[in-house]
């Protein structure tokens, strides 16, 4: 791919502080680095914060730090450094002002000092006669002594581009074909504002064009942006970059995924407990058939197996529940000890253990658990919300509520029954005597099992019957992990002791 390529590849992404660090961000970052990969190219990080309005202290930093987390990394930034830096827009103030003027002289921008007044007027005169707003070119034509007299006078101004008013403007976007765009359609872009800031237009292309950028991969909400990047390249004499729109993140009525309606903060992705592995996989589903219907992936293997022309454009839809699937892959893949180790925050978070600091028994014990639980769990944080029962020896037995629905009243109706049954009971009193008879505390899950199965064999009753009751006595809950592997967890003597707690505190005759 790219043997076209003359110059080296270079890609970036390009979001502005405005908040919490955006799934968009690390999606776009994702195929732009995939795609630089596979070129043998670079792919930089360029922080565009010219919107001071907008600007949101402390969000450049969490940018840095999701894309660490994901794994998103950069050779070129503003944390960083490079060889084109800076990085960050407001450091880069000067040039922008300098192009803008430079552009004035090649006759691509003007001067234009309209104020305030005129504009809404003009405004509401195109309202009235229902044409769409835009700069009527009313400045486009002042003589060099009218601008000069101005600027004397110190009368404020924008420097705007100078769109033609003829022809048309074609992006040959990699995934779209042509997009043509009528000129005259197209407004006169303010580039540079009367406090002397850039607009987004003209910092976002001066800047691609000194970091070299030769691919521009972005979002589609860009594409009406983009005939006035053309023409900016156009009017600088500058070689434009290829520009490849990727479709939009949506939500599932096919809207802007937008916060309403998903989660759109990375963090928000990390503190729910998703794996980076998880994450960046699935954002690597959207859009992107990886091939022969592979939809579980590392990070290494979509870059090295990256084509951009196989991306569609039908707009993937961000599905939590897929999302979850995804992540559960990932988490049985994981090593269960770094598994672990990622879970320890979110057992402290439930009050299950009360630091991260663990000793090396208590370590071994919440393996066990993650790997029970990781089954059958989307996040880390389910992990450790499932795992109540394994940590909590002291209980009580669950009571029917008004609350309470149709289905779970009756499991719990049937917990409580069981304590009742006759069956029941012998099944708790022999449980105890084969619990007491057994040597050492621990169980290897085999001979939990076992011995929960010979209970079966004991009594010649059904397992509903007779584990039922030994459930309530041991987790107080009425459904939750295989009473083995709580067995497995707990050992022998916690597993007395909650049972026989239990039993005198609720006058249990066994
Ligand atoms: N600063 C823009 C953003 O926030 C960059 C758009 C582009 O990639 O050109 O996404």
């Amino acid at each position: 791919m790219c043997v076209d390529c003359k110059k080296r590849v270079r890609t970036r992404v390009a979001p502005s502080p405005t908040g919490d660090p955006h799934v968009g961000t690390a999606y776009i970052a994702l195929f732009n680095i995939a795609f630089a990969h596979v070129n043998n190219g670079d792919f930089i990080l360029r922080i565009e914060d010219t919107d001071r309005n907008r600007y949101t202290a402390g969000s450049e930093q969490m940018i840095f730090d999701a894309l660490k987390w994901l794994d998103l990394g950069y050779s070129e930034g503003p944390d960083i450094g490079g060889e084109y830096g800076p990085y960050r827009q407001s450091e880069r103030f000067d040039l922008y002002g300098k192009y803008a003027k430079e552009l004035v002289e090649k006759g691509g921008a003007y001067y234009c000092f309209c104020d305030q007044e005129r504009l809404e007027n003009l405004r509401e005169r195109q309202k009235a006669m229902g044409l769409p707003p835009g700069y009527d070119g009313h400045c486009r034509s002042l003589t060099k002594e009218e601008i000069e007299e101005k600027l004397k006078a110190g009368v404020p101004y924008v420097i705007r581009l100078k769109m033609p008013y003829e022809g048309e403007t074609i992006i040959h976007d990699r995934l779209r074909g042509d997009v043509v765009f009528e000129n005259s359609k197209i407004d006169d872009q303010v580039l540079l504002k009367a406090d002397g800031y850039p607009t987004y237009h003209l910092a976002n292309i001066v800047d691609d064009h000194l970091m070299g950028i030769t691919h521009v991969i972005r979002a589609e909400e860009w594409i009406p942006s983009t005939p006035k990047h053309i023409q900016l390249y156009k009017a600088f004499g500058w070689e434009a970059p290829e520009f490849i729109h990727m479709p939009l993140l949506r939500n599932d009525d096919r809207s802007k995924i937008s916060k309403r309606k998903n989660p759109v903060s990375l963090n928000w992705y990390k503190e729910e407990g998703y794996l980076k592995e998880g994450l960046v996989n699935f954002l690597g589903l959207m859009g992107y058939s990886y091939g022969d219907g592979k939809e579980i992936f590392t990070l290494q293997e979509f870059k090295d197996n990256f084509n951009i022309d196989k991306v569609t454009l039908g707009g993937p839809v961000f599905d939590l529940v897929k999302l979850g699937w995804v992540n559960n892959q990932h988490m049985k893949m994981k090593d269960l000890g770094e598994l672990t180790k990622l879970t320890i925050p979110f057992f402290v978070n439930e009050g299950y253990l009360e630091s991260e600091n663990v000793s090396e028994k208590e370590f071994e014990t919440l393996k066990k658990i993650v790997e029970i639980e990781r089954e059958g769990a989307k996040t880390l944080k389910e992990i450790a919300k499932n795992s109540r029962f394994f940590f909590v020896d002291e209980f009580s037995l669950p009571e029917v509520t008004e609350d309470m629905d149709k289905k779970e009243r009756k499991s719990v109706e049937r917990l409580l029954n069981s304590l009742k049954d006759e069956v029941g009971l012998k099944s708790i009193k022999l449980f105890i005597e084969k619990l007491e008879k057994w040597e050492g505390n621990e169980f290897t899950a085999e001979q939990a099992k076992d011995l929960l199965h010979s209970l079966l064999d004991d009594l010649q009753e059904g397992p509903g019957k007779i584990f039922m009751p030994l459930r309530a006595v041991l987790t107080g809950e009425s459904k939750g992990a295989d009473l083995y592997n709580v067995l497995y967890v707990i050992g022998k003597e916690r597993a007395l002791k909650r049972i026989k707690d239990t039993v005198k505190k609720y006058n249990i005759e066994i």
